[in-house]
């Protein structure tokens, strides 16, 4: 069955993926002689710097969620379908979705990357991660429900078990929710849960380098290491997790940490679509690019941001995996197909880096940009204004900017609701996600 699509004479260009890169070529390409159809497998864009706060009770989804429909809207040329990718068929030239078969002119493959668990299934199985917004849900959910439950255990080893925290991964994701956890601790659950001494809660970050925000600068990481051990957080690097059974984490030091909440922030790898017969990365699994974007041996097949990696002296292991990479890729891209259609040359992609940042609470973040690198009240502000900046949507960035202002003079947050129990049966929660259509 073939999807419907209007007929037209322009070249039909497919975006599998309307993330940070997928929007970026299809914006560059409103108006131009092309058919644009962007194919996502949910009706929104999210805005993943943001999720941990969903997670832990700061933001309500809506406002770091923007629906696809709407950024193109005022676009005659771009089409928007919720569809998966299953399968690429590029001998002849179409795509394989949930909603049917459709052929392309140009393809771009912009379907970010997913949780990489290495293998370990117990950790598969029994921990949260957190790259979408379901998941961040699941997470604020659990949390949640862990200390409703806590509130009932007799036993202070129940209690904390059910209060302690496990984050895995010493990124900025990593970082950002250790810190927004310390933050619950601090200053929302004792008003919560008056009954339980939250003295007994512990908040866990584990990372296998030698230090945190090993992607940023020493000073970068130096300070927040400090922020996070000001705040209570038990910083343990060099260390790792072997495995996890729901109860207990065995760390590759032999520490054993017992916890019902351990969150995966640990790996990404390419979320490859299955029949692209193209070279991958050893390492993350990443559809291997030229300096134009286009896939090795495919005709007018082209990945971007965190699918794919683009190999060179300065970037062996290809860019990072970040939204800028992404955008900038996705600008060149479309600039790039229109300079086929019109027989010039193409422009091959220069990544322009404009530095990283991550904060660690309130007044706390480290930033570090080309010139110059600072840290704390101003970094935090900083920090601010670029995430605003970038969310997708006036409404949204007015949203988050009023919660932010009423989360920091009262130091409470509205959004600490169970709305969608999360299961913690494996097999349960399964047969559930099955009948939520196309996730
Ligand atoms: C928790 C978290 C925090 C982050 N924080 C930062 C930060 O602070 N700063 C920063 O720069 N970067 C951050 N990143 C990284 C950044 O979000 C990514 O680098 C960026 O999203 C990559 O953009 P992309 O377009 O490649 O993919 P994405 O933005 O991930 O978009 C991929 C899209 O493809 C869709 N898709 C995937 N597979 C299919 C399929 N088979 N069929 C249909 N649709 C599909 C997905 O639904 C999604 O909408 C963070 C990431 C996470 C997870």
């Amino acid at each position: 069955m073939a999807i419907e699509i209007p007929e037209t004479s322009f070249p039909r260009v497919i975006i599998i993926g309307g993330g940070f890169g997928g929007i970026q070529v299809a914006k560059k390409l409103r108006n131009k002689e092309v058919q644009v159809v962007v194919l996502d497998q949910h009706n929104y864009h999210t805005f993943q710097p943001l999720l941990y706060q969903v997670a832990t009770g700061g933001l309500e989804p809506d406002s770091i969620a923007f629906p696809l429909r709407k950024i193109f809207k005022h676009h005659q040329n771009i089409l928007v379908r919720v569809a998966k990718v299953d399968a690429i068929n590029a001998a002849q030239k179409t795509i394989l979705t949930s909603i049917g078969e459709i052929s392309y002119d140009f393809l771009v493959i912009a379907t970010g990357s997913k949780t990489n668990f290495f293998g370990n299934q117990d950790i598969k199985d029994n921990s949260m991660p957190m790259k979408s917004i379901p998941e961040a849900l699941n997470l604020r959910s659990l949390i949640l429900q862990n200390f409703e439950e806590a509130l009932l255990k007799d036993l202070p080893s129940e209690q904390e078990q059910l209060m302690n925290f496990v984050i895995v991964g010493g990124g900025p994701t990593g970082v950002e929710t250790a810190g927004a956890l310390a933050e619950l601790k601090l200053h929302i659950l004792p008003n919560d849960y008056p009954d339980l001494d939250l003295s007994r809660m512990q908040i866990n970050i584990v990372e296998r380098a030698p230090r945190l925000l090993n992607g940023m600068s020493e000073q970068a990481s130096k300070r927040a290491t400090d922020f996070l051990t000001e705040m209570g957080v038990q910083v343990r690097t060099n260390d790792s997790v072997r495995s996890y059974n729901s109860i207990q984490a065995e760390l590759a030091s032999g520490k054993i940490l017992t916890t019902s909440n351990l969150i995966w922030t640990a790996g990404v790898k390419g979320a490859i679509i299955n029949g692209l017969n193209a070279p991958l990365t050893e390492k993350g699994n990443k559809i291997i690019v030229d300096e134009f974007n286009a896939v090795k041996n495919h005709h007018h097949i082209f990945a971007i941001g965190d699918v794919c990696a683009m190999l060179s002296e300065a970037y062996p292991n290809g860019h990072p995996g970040v939204a800028q990479a992404a955008i900038q890729q996705g600008k060149n891209l479309a600039n790039n197909i229109i300079n086929i259609i019109n027989e010039r040359p193409l422009n091959p992609f220069k990544y322009k880096d404009l530095g990283s940042m991550a904060t660690i609470g309130r007044n706390k973040a480290v930033v570090d940009l080309p010139l110059i690198r600072f840290q704390g009240v101003f970094a935090w502000f900083v920090w601010m204004f670029l995430h605003l900046l970038f969310l997708v949507g006036f409404r949204n960035k007015l949203i988050v900017l009023i919660n932010w202002i009423w989360n920091y003079f009262s130091y409470d947050n509205g959004t600490r609701l169970i709305i969608r129990p999360f299961r913690k049966n494996k097999q349960v929660r399964e047969e559930e996600e099955k009948t939520i259509p196309r996730n």
